[in-house]
């Protein structure tokens, strides 16, 4: 079925933004035989963020495309991480990290890793060009210095304040207050050295959290203690400026920690500076993709996810695979094929993985007003359950649901009905597909190609 579909003619891509979404998508466009080329406004990126989770679900299509070993050298080497109580560090259920968020490394070395690899495969990236305009007939991309440059199909993986979201949506989705907003530090453990209380915590890898009444604290050993990292997610509806860089106030992260366990707040309040993120919110898009088909959303331009999911770069990987895969299957003479089905067979999964991250902070945040100090809590209450999503491989899923979903799609094209995926007051138009323990869509019954279930775990020697 694919080779009969498959052109000879290179398909043109352009990726707009060279974030992790963006490369990963440039990666996988290559790997599927495509020219791509990739413009990004930045003019140099620097190490910008703290920790970010890559799991299995990620690596195993970063393998295919040359990505591999050097991603597992950058990921926290702990083998579990520990879920304590927020007052005095007693530890409420063990959990293997492989299980929350894969590995979790510095999200400014994965994303150098990613850069490497798309220059490694000769895949050009223009630095400092701003995309100001899209036609999305043609399809093009007109640059700041006016050039415009055409495609036969571009993704927007220009991250949460996308202007290619608003094009395909018609208007700007404003953020909505989550309600929360983090408190992030990332810094050398050396001045760590000096505070007896939290030595337990800078001797090797680990990952320990923190919960508490409407809060949680995720603290990241990384490199035997050479840097360390702190998140603390709280009640905040202040304002919702959406911004990655806006400095914290350390006084109030003093007060925040007051009545929090001495061996992490110790930590804290030695800290220098810290960053506060507004977490904010979007209604999941009825579509991504634009009225002529032409112009597809990836990664937190369209599916955005909460910290506590730490799925955001694996989903954005998952997208990549994809879509180029749907655009290998319907040829070049399909795109709106290729990008319709792309948005429909993406959304169930995406939606669910957002979901989790706020299944997980709200459990946390909430099970200590139901119980007394000394009542035991069943570790199941607190655990963060990703692992469904590990094993799923998101090639092999396109591959055996194509038939299916690319009949419906032709059904909708040749109407002009396209149906949208999410409805703000009803909800996803379909029933979500549910998955089973080895990350399948449960209502098909296709055997897909998957791994087995448990993932690999690197263990410190
Ligand atoms: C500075 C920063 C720090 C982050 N830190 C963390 C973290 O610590 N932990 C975590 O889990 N997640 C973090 N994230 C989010 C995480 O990186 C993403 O969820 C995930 O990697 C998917 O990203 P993306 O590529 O879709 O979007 P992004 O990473 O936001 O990348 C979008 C890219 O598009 C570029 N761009 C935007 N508009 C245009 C335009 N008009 N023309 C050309 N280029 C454009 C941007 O400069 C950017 O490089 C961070 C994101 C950023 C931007």
């Amino acid at each position: 079925m694919a080779a009969a579909n498959e052109r000879n003619e290179r398909l043109k891509v352009i990726v707009v933004g060279a974030g992790l979404g963006g490369c990963a998508a440039a990666l996988a466009m290559h790997h599927a035989g495509f020219e791509v080329v990739v413009y990004e406004k930045i003019k140099r990126f620097l190490r910008l963020g703290d920790s970010l989770g890559l799991g299995e679900n990620a690596l195993r299509l970063l393998q295919r495309w040359g990505l591999h070993d050097q991603l597992i050298k950058i990921g926290n080497k702990s083998e579990n991480m520990q879920i304590r109580r927020w007052q005095d560090g007693k530890i409420l259920a063990v959990q293997p990290l492989m299980d929350m968020a894969g590995y979790i490394g510095h999200r400014g070395d994965y994303h150098d890793a990613f850069l490497q690899r798309v220059r490694e495969c000769g895949i050009p990236i223009h630095m400092g060009h701003k995309v100001v305009q899209f036609d999305e007939n043609k399809p093009s991309i007109i640059l700041e210095d006016g050039r415009e440059i055409e495609a036969d199909v571009i993704i927007g993986a220009d991250g949460i304040k996308s202007l290619a979201r608003e094009l395909v949506l018609g208007f700007h989705d404003a953020p909505k207050s989550s309600g929360y907003a983090c408190f992030r530090a990332y810094f050398k453990g050396e001045p760590l050295k000096s505070v007896p209380e939290c030595q337990s915590l800078i001797q090797k890898d680990c990952v320990n959290i923190w919960i508490g009444e409407d809060k949680h604290l995720v603290q990241n050993t990384l490199r035997d203690g050479e840097e360390f990292n702190w998140i603390i997610t709280h009640k905040d509806t202040a304002d919702i400026k959406e911004s990655w860089f806006q400095p914290g106030d350390m006084d109030e992260v003093r007060r925040l920690v007051a009545d929090l366990d001495r061996t992490i707040a110790s930590a804290v309040e030695v800290t220098e500076s810290c960053l506060d993120w507004k977490i904010c919110y979007r209604d999941p898009l009825p579509t991504w993709v634009s009225r002529s088909h032409k112009i597809a959303l990836l990664g937190d331009s369209c599916h955005a996810h909460l910290p506590t999911s730490a799925q955001g770069a694996s989903q954005a990987t998952e997208s990549a695979a994809v879509l180029a895969v749907c655009l290998k299957l319907a040829g070049k003479d399909n795109i709106p094929l290729a990008t319709r089905v792309y948005e429909k067979l993406r959304f169930d999964r995406v939606r669910q993985s957002q979901l989790n991250g706020e299944d997980v902070r709200d459990r946390w945040h909430n099970i200590l007003k139901k119980v007394n100090a000394d009542q035991e809590i069943d570790p199941d209450d607190v655990k963060i359950k990703n692992r469904w999503l590990y094993p799923y491989d998101a090639e092999a899923d396109t591959y055996a649901r194509w038939d299916e979903m690319s009949k419906i799609v032709r059904e909708e094209l040749a109407s002009g009905n396209i149906r949208p995926l999410f409805d703000p007051k009803t909800g996803p138009v379909r029933n979500l597909v549910e998955y089973d323990a080895f990350g399948r869509p449960k209502s098909s019954q296709r055997n897909i190609a998957i791994d087995p279930p448990a993932p690999q775990v690197v263990v410190n020697s």
